[in-house]
Protein backbone atom coordinates (compact mmCIF):
# COMPACT_ATOMS: atom_id res chain seq x y z
CA UNK A 1 0.00 0.00 0.00
CA UNK A 2 1.17 3.57 -0.21
CA UNK A 3 1.78 4.04 3.26
CA UNK A 4 3.56 0.98 3.70
CA UNK A 5 5.99 1.94 0.51
CA UNK A 6 7.41 4.53 2.56
CA UNK A 7 7.02 3.97 5.76
CA UNK A 8 9.71 1.33 6.56
CA UNK A 9 12.84 2.57 5.02
CA UNK A 10 15.82 1.94 6.42
CA UNK A 11 19.05 4.12 6.34
CA UNK A 12 20.17 1.79 3.40
CA UNK A 13 17.22 2.06 1.70
CA UNK A 14 17.00 5.47 2.01
CA UNK A 15 20.35 6.06 0.63
CA UNK A 16 19.90 3.89 -2.05
CA UNK A 17 17.13 5.67 -3.31
CA UNK A 18 19.20 9.49 -2.84
CA UNK A 19 21.67 8.04 -5.67
CA UNK A 20 18.87 7.82 -7.89
CA UNK A 21 17.28 11.12 -7.53
CA UNK A 22 20.60 12.58 -7.42
CA UNK A 23 21.25 11.21 -10.65
CA UNK A 24 17.78 12.20 -11.98
CA UNK A 25 17.84 15.68 -11.11
CA UNK A 26 20.76 17.15 -13.11
CA UNK A 27 18.70 18.43 -15.71
CA UNK A 28 18.46 22.01 -15.97
CA UNK A 29 16.67 23.97 -13.15
CA UNK A 30 17.84 21.21 -10.95
CA UNK A 31 19.45 22.39 -7.78
CA UNK A 32 22.86 22.03 -9.05
CA UNK A 33 24.16 20.67 -5.42
CA UNK A 34 20.90 18.91 -3.70
CA UNK A 35 20.11 15.30 -3.16
CA UNK A 36 16.49 14.53 -1.29
CA UNK A 37 15.05 11.57 0.53
CA UNK A 38 12.81 9.35 0.71
CA UNK A 39 12.88 8.49 -3.41
CA UNK A 40 9.67 8.30 -3.51
CA UNK A 41 7.11 11.22 -2.11
CA UNK A 42 3.62 10.69 -0.20
CA UNK A 43 0.91 12.97 0.50
CA UNK A 44 1.42 13.24 4.57
CA UNK A 45 5.19 12.34 3.72
CA UNK A 46 8.27 14.28 3.73
CA UNK A 47 11.39 15.23 1.23
CA UNK A 48 14.83 15.97 2.80
CA UNK A 49 17.33 17.91 0.79
CA UNK A 50 20.77 18.99 1.20
CA UNK A 51 21.77 22.47 -0.77
CA UNK A 52 24.14 25.51 0.31
CA UNK A 53 24.10 26.39 4.39
CA UNK A 54 21.81 29.17 5.02
CA UNK A 55 20.17 29.55 1.27
CA UNK A 56 16.54 30.68 1.46
CA UNK A 57 13.96 28.26 0.27
CA UNK A 58 10.25 28.10 -1.01
CA UNK A 59 8.05 25.80 -1.88
CA UNK A 60 5.05 26.11 -4.35
CA UNK A 61 6.01 29.78 -4.55
CA UNK A 62 6.13 30.78 -1.09
CA UNK A 63 9.74 31.97 0.84
CA UNK A 64 9.92 29.30 4.15
CA UNK A 65 13.51 30.66 5.77
CA UNK A 66 16.51 29.44 5.16
CA UNK A 67 18.66 26.14 4.95
CA UNK A 68 20.12 24.35 8.23
CA UNK A 69 24.11 25.17 8.83
CA UNK A 70 25.41 22.54 7.08
CA UNK A 71 22.66 22.98 4.23
CA UNK A 72 19.91 20.83 5.02
CA UNK A 73 15.92 21.45 4.79
CA UNK A 74 13.16 19.21 5.26
CA UNK A 75 9.46 20.20 3.19
CA UNK A 76 6.25 18.10 4.98
CA UNK A 77 3.69 17.47 2.97
CA UNK A 78 -0.10 17.74 3.92
CA UNK A 79 -2.44 14.56 4.29
CA UNK A 80 -4.10 16.28 1.45
CA UNK A 81 -1.22 17.49 -0.62
CA UNK A 82 -2.17 17.92 -4.03
CA UNK A 83 -0.18 16.02 -6.79
CA UNK A 84 2.91 18.04 -7.37
CA UNK A 85 5.12 20.78 -5.48
CA UNK A 86 7.58 22.82 -6.39
CA UNK A 87 10.77 23.19 -4.37
CA UNK A 88 13.19 26.37 -5.10
CA UNK A 89 16.32 27.06 -3.15
CA UNK A 90 18.07 30.90 -3.96
CA UNK A 91 21.78 29.28 -4.60
CA UNK A 92 24.82 31.49 -6.64
CA UNK A 93 22.59 34.56 -6.74
CA UNK A 94 19.23 32.81 -8.66
CA UNK A 95 16.21 30.65 -7.39
CA UNK A 96 16.40 27.19 -8.58
CA UNK A 97 13.30 24.93 -8.74
CA UNK A 98 12.31 21.71 -9.12
CA UNK A 99 8.78 20.18 -9.51
CA UNK A 100 8.44 16.63 -7.58
CA UNK A 101 5.43 14.54 -7.83
CA UNK A 102 3.42 13.31 -4.40
CA UNK A 103 1.63 10.06 -4.48
CA UNK A 104 -1.99 10.07 -3.22
CA UNK A 105 -2.74 8.14 -0.09
CA UNK A 106 -6.47 6.19 0.46
CA UNK A 107 -7.55 6.78 4.01
CA UNK A 108 -9.86 4.57 5.28
CA UNK A 109 -13.17 5.53 7.84
CA UNK A 110 -13.03 5.27 11.38
CA UNK A 111 -16.01 4.99 13.63
CA UNK A 112 -14.93 5.87 17.16
CA UNK A 113 -17.93 5.68 19.75
CA UNK A 114 -18.03 6.16 23.46
CA UNK A 115 -16.23 9.48 23.83
CA UNK A 116 -17.34 11.78 27.04
CA UNK A 117 -20.15 13.69 24.60
CA UNK A 118 -17.63 17.52 25.69
CA UNK A 119 -14.93 16.21 23.85
CA UNK A 120 -16.64 15.52 20.83
CA UNK A 121 -19.34 18.54 20.86
CA UNK A 122 -18.70 20.63 23.58
CA UNK A 123 -21.33 22.66 24.70
CA UNK A 124 -20.46 24.30 28.03
CA UNK A 125 -19.32 27.94 28.01
CA UNK A 126 -16.56 27.68 30.24
CA UNK A 127 -15.34 24.30 28.69
CA UNK A 128 -15.27 26.23 25.31
CA UNK A 129 -13.32 28.91 26.06
CA UNK A 130 -10.83 26.39 27.79
CA UNK A 131 -10.55 24.73 25.02
CA UNK A 132 -10.54 28.09 23.12
CA UNK A 133 -7.20 29.30 25.44
CA UNK A 134 -5.69 25.92 25.25
CA UNK A 135 -5.54 26.23 21.65
CA UNK A 136 -3.42 29.57 22.03
CA UNK A 137 -1.01 28.21 23.67
CA UNK A 138 -0.58 24.85 21.37
CA UNK A 139 -0.56 27.32 17.94
CA UNK A 140 2.02 29.62 19.50
CA UNK A 141 4.04 26.34 20.57
CA UNK A 142 3.91 24.80 16.97
CA UNK A 143 5.11 28.49 15.78
CA UNK A 144 8.77 27.57 16.99
CA UNK A 145 11.40 27.26 14.72
CA UNK A 146 14.45 26.02 16.84
CA UNK A 147 17.79 26.43 14.34
CA UNK A 148 18.92 22.93 14.72
CA UNK A 149 19.24 19.51 12.61
CA UNK A 150 17.49 17.42 14.98
CA UNK A 151 15.50 16.15 12.32
CA UNK A 152 18.22 14.71 10.72
CA UNK A 153 18.27 11.37 11.72
CA UNK A 154 15.10 10.80 11.22
CA UNK A 155 12.90 8.66 14.46
CA UNK A 156 12.55 5.78 16.35
CA UNK A 157 9.13 5.01 17.72
CA UNK A 158 7.83 6.21 20.86
CA UNK A 159 6.77 3.25 22.53
CA UNK A 160 8.65 -0.25 22.93
CA UNK A 161 5.46 -2.03 22.23
CA UNK A 162 2.99 -0.16 20.99
CA UNK A 163 0.28 -1.69 19.36
CA UNK A 164 -1.36 0.70 16.40
CA UNK A 165 -4.69 0.99 16.58
CA UNK A 166 -5.88 4.55 14.27
CA UNK A 167 -3.62 5.09 11.42
CA UNK A 168 -2.80 8.38 10.11
CA UNK A 169 -5.51 10.40 8.20
CA UNK A 170 -8.39 8.13 8.81
CA UNK A 171 -11.60 9.69 8.15
CA UNK A 172 -13.30 10.24 11.52
CA UNK A 173 -17.03 9.70 12.77
CA UNK A 174 -17.10 10.20 16.53
CA UNK A 175 -20.08 9.44 18.48
CA UNK A 176 -21.85 9.00 15.23
CA UNK A 177 -20.57 12.67 13.98
CA UNK A 178 -18.98 13.18 10.82
CA UNK A 179 -15.23 14.81 12.00
CA UNK A 180 -12.02 16.23 10.25
CA UNK A 181 -9.93 13.28 10.21
CA UNK A 182 -7.23 11.76 12.56
CA UNK A 183 -4.12 13.66 12.25
CA UNK A 184 -2.36 11.58 14.20
CA UNK A 185 -0.98 7.52 15.11
CA UNK A 186 -2.46 5.72 17.58
CA UNK A 187 -0.47 3.65 19.41
CA UNK A 188 -2.20 1.40 22.17
CA UNK A 189 -0.06 0.85 25.55
CA UNK A 190 -0.95 0.22 28.94
CA UNK A 191 -1.29 3.19 31.46
CA UNK A 192 2.25 4.35 32.80
CA UNK A 193 3.75 3.47 29.88
CA UNK A 194 7.13 5.22 29.18
CA UNK A 195 7.18 7.54 26.47
CA UNK A 196 10.21 8.28 24.23
CA UNK A 197 11.45 11.04 22.56
CA UNK A 198 11.77 9.62 18.86
CA UNK A 199 14.95 12.08 17.62
CA UNK A 200 16.48 14.80 19.45
CA UNK A 201 14.47 18.29 19.74
CA UNK A 202 13.65 21.40 21.84
CA UNK A 203 10.39 21.19 24.09
CA UNK A 204 8.25 23.58 22.76
CA UNK A 205 5.17 22.51 25.36
CA UNK A 206 4.81 20.64 27.93
CA UNK A 207 1.21 20.85 29.62
CA UNK A 208 -0.12 18.20 32.44
CA UNK A 209 -3.50 18.39 31.55
CA UNK A 210 -5.43 19.66 28.54
CA UNK A 211 -9.12 19.45 27.90
CA UNK A 212 -8.89 17.64 24.63
CA UNK A 213 -5.47 16.20 24.91
CA UNK A 214 -4.69 15.39 28.17
CA UNK A 215 -0.90 15.39 29.27
CA UNK A 216 0.78 16.83 25.43
CA UNK A 217 4.14 17.35 25.21
CA UNK A 218 5.35 19.43 21.46
CA UNK A 219 8.84 18.74 20.15
CA UNK A 220 10.39 21.12 17.76
CA UNK A 221 13.43 19.11 15.59
CA UNK A 222 14.09 22.11 13.24
CA UNK A 223 13.65 23.14 9.93
CA UNK A 224 9.97 23.78 11.14
CA UNK A 225 8.94 20.24 11.92
CA UNK A 226 7.20 19.50 15.74
CA UNK A 227 5.70 16.47 17.14
CA UNK A 228 3.19 15.89 19.32
CA UNK A 229 2.26 13.30 21.84
CA UNK A 230 -1.25 13.09 23.55
CA UNK A 231 -3.06 11.89 26.01
CA UNK A 232 -0.56 11.25 29.02
CA UNK A 233 -1.07 10.38 32.01
CA UNK A 234 2.15 12.18 33.46
CA UNK A 235 4.21 14.97 31.63
CA UNK A 236 8.15 14.57 32.40
CA UNK A 237 9.77 16.67 30.48
CA UNK A 238 9.49 20.39 30.57
CA UNK A 239 9.30 23.11 28.17
CA UNK A 240 12.24 25.13 26.93
CA UNK A 241 14.86 21.77 27.81
CA UNK A 242 16.73 19.99 24.86
CA UNK A 243 15.91 16.10 25.12
CA UNK A 244 17.90 13.37 23.41
CA UNK A 245 16.60 10.80 21.31
CA UNK A 246 15.30 7.96 23.47
CA UNK A 247 14.79 9.88 26.60
CA UNK A 248 11.61 9.75 28.42
CA UNK A 249 9.08 12.71 28.17
CA UNK A 250 6.24 11.23 29.56
CA UNK A 251 3.78 8.34 30.35
CA UNK A 252 1.08 6.41 28.12
CA UNK A 253 -2.23 7.67 29.57
CA UNK A 254 -5.65 8.39 28.49
CA UNK A 255 -7.20 11.73 29.56
CA UNK A 256 -8.04 14.14 27.47
CA UNK A 257 -10.45 12.71 23.91
CA UNK A 258 -9.69 8.74 24.65
CA UNK A 259 -11.49 5.74 25.24
CA UNK A 260 -8.11 3.78 26.53
CA UNK A 261 -4.86 4.30 27.48
CA UNK A 262 -3.01 4.86 24.04
CA UNK A 263 -0.56 7.62 22.31
CA UNK A 264 -1.81 9.62 19.80
CA UNK A 265 1.83 10.63 17.70
CA UNK A 266 1.29 13.62 15.45
CA UNK A 267 3.48 15.83 13.27
CA UNK A 268 3.31 18.73 11.97
CA UNK A 269 5.33 20.72 9.72
CA UNK A 270 4.04 24.60 9.15
CA UNK A 271 0.34 23.86 9.52
CA UNK A 272 0.68 20.90 7.48
CA UNK A 273 -0.35 17.22 9.13
CA UNK A 274 2.09 14.50 8.39
CA UNK A 275 2.30 11.25 9.17
CA UNK A 276 5.22 11.03 11.94
CA UNK A 277 5.46 6.82 11.10
CA UNK A 278 6.82 7.76 7.74
CA UNK A 279 9.76 9.55 9.60
CA UNK A 280 10.65 6.23 11.41
CA UNK A 281 14.68 5.01 10.04
CA UNK A 282 14.57 7.99 7.95
CA UNK A 283 18.02 9.83 7.19
CA UNK A 284 18.89 12.97 5.93
CA UNK A 285 21.73 12.77 3.06
CA UNK A 286 24.55 13.12 4.58
CA UNK A 287 26.72 14.70 1.82
CA UNK A 288 26.26 16.71 -1.01
CA UNK A 289 26.94 14.96 -4.40
CA UNK A 290 26.25 17.48 -7.19
ZN1 LIG B 1 -4.97 9.96 17.81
Amino acid sequence: MERAAGRLIDRRGALAGLGALAAASTGAGAFATETAAPARLVQGGFAFGRTKPRAPISVDGQTLGVTSRSGLYLVGFDRDAPATTVFGAYVGGQWRTRTETIAPVSYDIQHVDGLPPETVTPTKPDIIARIAAERVKKVAAAESRDDSEDFKDGFILPLDHPIRTSPFGVQRVLNGEPKPPHYGLDLAAPQGTPIHAPAPGLVVLAEPDLFLEGGLVMIDHGQGLISFYLHQSRVVAKAGERVRRGEVIGEVGMKGRATGPHLCWRLGWRGRHMDPSLLIGAAAPATLTG
